[in-house]
């Protein structure tokens, strides 16, 4: 139910909990992060609150880039392995979602004949699957996450990562996503109180558009690959 997402200098971990944190007014089941620092993908999530999944935590998982989640079940049960992000097989690809992926049942079918092993009951598993599919067929990873993003019927507010890559993907269909600019960190969020601490630039994403973060640039584009441009719009709320 709500996704945060952030890149930049210095470590992302506690930026993410916090950002959670101020998303849990729009209410949750269970709650997640991921975390890249070039030594893998690295998932920490629960059922329960986000205070649950801190004190699980005996340190803060080191990286400069991460993506986290709280969770409005639709698909499976609040457990412990349908909480977000979910990850491909081998654990490279990570993905946060919002909303419902319609075509999830015959995705993972198909995913499963072609050998990708399901942990979870949602159908967010789906995503990081298919993007790693089809980082099997081409070259380009924001061609791969463009491909899979393409393939989902449904509603979708969606942020990724890949192992090796200082990059956060993301892309929305019918569920909110902002961006937000601050001078040395971009972050992604459903809601701008995820990240007003820090920043209150942000750019309204819309629907199809695909995002793509580094650490010292951003761009989207719209899901055939032309660039896309969308003001800067500075938030006047109390945080
Ligand atoms: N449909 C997904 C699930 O059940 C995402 C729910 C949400 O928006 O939090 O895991």
């Amino acid at each position: 139910c709500g996704i945060i997402a952030r890149i930049g200098q210095g470590e992302a971990a506690e930026t993410l909990l916090s950002g959670l944190e101020n998303l849990e007014y729009r209410g949750y089941d269970s709650a997640g992060i991921a975390v890249q620092n070039g030594s893998g993908v690295k998932v920490h999530k629960t059922s329960g609150e986000v205070s649950d999944l801190k004190s699980s935590l005996d340190t803060r998982p080191h990286g400069n880039m991460g993506i986290g989640h709280t969770r409005w079940s639709t698909h499976g049960p609040p457990t412990d392995e349908n909480a977000h992000p979910h990850t491909d097989t081998a654990g490279d690809v990570a993905v946060v979602h919002n909303g419902v992926i319609d075509n999830y049942d015959e995705l993972r079918t198909e995913l499963g004949e072609k050998g990708h092993e399901f942990e979870s009951d949602t159908d967010t598993e789906v995503i990081p699957h298919l993007i790693d599919e089809y980082l099997g067929t081409v070259d380009d990873t924001e061609e791969a996450v463009r491909r899979a993003v393409d393939t989902l019927d449904g509603s979708y507010a969606i942020a990724a990562i890949v192992d090796g890559e200082e990059r956060v993907y993301a892309a929305r269909k019918g569920s909110p996503l902002v961006l937000g600019l601050d001078e040395a960190e971009w972050y992604l969020a459903s809601d701008v109180p995820a990240f007003l601490d820090h920043t209150d630039e942000v750019i309204y994403l819309e629907d199809g558009d695909l995002v793509v973060l580094e650490p010292d640039s951003y761009r989207i584009t719209d899901l055939a690959g032309n660039p896309v441009d969308r003001p800067v719009d500075t938030v006047d709320w109390d945080p």
